[in-house]
């Protein structure tokens, strides 16, 4: 997949140095490279310096750094009780790394609750089916030593008090302790940037926590020219376009474009299906667990094959395709009223919206999302629709013999830095 996506982006005429580590932004600087893009990760661990650290040192390692050496082959076991501290997806690819390296016990621990493990869901899951415990509310305190080895954490427990203004939970130490025994622990409670390699006179502004302050709008940093992305700046969302190199403003930016197609082309022939399927989502199918314990190669998901797929897409609610209700092509015949397979199109007397919402055929009781009312019809009711429960189905306009409802589908392309961005953007994508 790497080759490829590499692949794609040397067809279009990059000239890559491969193997070519930067040593000095100062010297890069110098070549006179009209802007320079960092884009160097996040590729230091953090460490937590507890009592015993230094002196169990030899069986405790940084979580990221252990997983480079078992991936360049450099570390082929691992003890056979192992704690992992941490709740990120660096922590259960640590956890079930050494479950495959032979561990025969292996325990992640997390500071906070469960629910607010930065991992993704689904490696927690596979983490759990694996047979490893996630013992939450666990914070490590101090490493016990045994004839000057590694043989054990010591954990304090924590209890939620409530949260803080951004809803996170507030922690506070129980006082009750708990040993997990141990022969290695695996650190993995987050990354930090590293630019050792930034000189500190080169005019870059850093912040408070030492890295470099990057505008949110622009990636551009202090030093003109010069722009941060993903982990290097703030997390995995970056994205860069060149209106910098073509002297386009950065901060100028058109309004996103927006197009509605009706999608209506005879009945039975729409571009999408709109059999209603309540079918639950198909789960991805993973390798036998023996299999893939013993062989750290052996790739876990193995993906939909065609059959899965054709079935998972079906299951696609047509969000971009929406119902549009013209009023004056309505002769209310209440045929899609009846047609519609969740009731959420309604003839009624209008109302104050709090009662118009309970007396709708099925009530709608999400006040967050707006129900659609139509302007007055000829026989002085309106059309109410609750979009909460639409399915986007299209079987009213399908049945609707006049063409009130028209399902049409919206298309919207957000604008970069300059329109001759935007048009370079979309010359690309054809
Ligand atoms: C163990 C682990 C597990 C993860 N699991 C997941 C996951 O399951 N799902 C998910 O979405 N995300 C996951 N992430 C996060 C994800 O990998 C990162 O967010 C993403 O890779 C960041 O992309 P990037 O391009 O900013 O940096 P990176 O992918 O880190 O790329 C940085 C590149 O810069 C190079 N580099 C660094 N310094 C220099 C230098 N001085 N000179 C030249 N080259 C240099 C590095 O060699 C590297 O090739 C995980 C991260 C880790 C560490
Ligand atoms: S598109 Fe929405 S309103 Fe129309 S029939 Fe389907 S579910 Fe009902
Ligand atoms: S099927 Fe068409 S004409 Fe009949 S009530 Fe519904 S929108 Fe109006």
């Amino acid at each position: 997949m790497l080759d490829e996506e590499v692949g794609i982006v040397l067809g279009m005429g990059v000239n890559a140095r491969f193997g070519a580590e930067i040593s000095s932004l100062k010297a890069l600087h110098g070549e006179g490279y009209d802007a320079i893009f960092v884009g160097t990760g996040a590729p230091k661990g953090k460490d937590l310096e507890l009592p015993g650290r230094a002196e169990a040192a030899a069986n405790i390692h940084i979580g990221i750094d252990w997983l480079t050496s078992v991936a360049f082959g450099h570390v082929e076991k691992v003890g056979r009780r192992v704690v992992v501290i941490g709740g990120g997806n660096t922590a259960m690819d640590c956890c079930r790394t050494a479950l495959r390296l032979g561990a025969e016990a292996v325990t992640v621990t997390v500071r906070s609750p469960r629910k607010v493990m930065k991992a993704s869901d689904w490696e927690i899951k596979d983490a759990l089916y694996e047979g490893i415990p996630i013992l939450d509310n666990h914070a490590p305190k101090s490493f016990v030593l045994k004839d000057g080895k590694l043989a054990g954490i010591i954990f304090e427990k924590m209890v939620v008090t409530g949260t803080d203004a951004k809803g996170r939970p507030k922690l506070e130490a129980s006082g009750e302790l708990v040993t997990i025994e141990c022969d290695d622990v695996l650190m993995a409670i987050g990354q930090e940037n590293a630019f050792p390699w930034i000189e500190r006179d080169i005019g870059m502004t850093f912040n408070e926590w030492g890295q470099p302050a990057v505008d949110r709008k622009t990636f551009m940093s202090s030093v003109p020219g010069i722009f941060f992305g993903g982990d290097a700046a703030w997390g995995p969302e970056n994205i860069i376009w060149a209106a910098y190199c073509n002297g386009k403003s950065l901060v100028e930016r058109p309004q996103p474009g927006h197009t509605l197609v009706s999608q209506k082309m005879g009945i039975h022939e729409w571009s999408y299906s709109n059999n209603y399927d309540p079918r639950k989502r198909e789960a991805v199918p993973h390798a036998k667990l023996e299999a893939s314990l013993k062989n750290l190669k052996l790739e876990v998901e193995l993906g939909f094959d065609d059959k899965i797929a054709a079935r998972e897409v079906e299951r696609c609610l047509n969000c971009d395709v929406q119902t549009v209700f013209t009023e004056n092509l309505c002769i209310e015949c209440d045929a899609c009223m009846d047609i519609c397979p969740v009731d959420c199109i309604n003839f009624t007397e209008n109302d104050d919206e709090a009662d118009l919402r309970k007396e709708l055929r099925v009530p709608a009781l999400n006040l967050t999302q707006d129900i659609y009312v139509s302007d007055v019809l000829k026989t002085g009711r309106i059309m109410a629709k609750d979009e909460d429960v639409c399915l986007h189905c299209g079987l009213c306009a399908e049945r609707c013999p006049t063409g009130a409802w028209d399902m049409q589908k919206y298309a919207y392309v957000e604008a970069q830095a300059s329109s001759a961005c935007l048009s370079h953007h979309n010359a690309y994508l054809g």
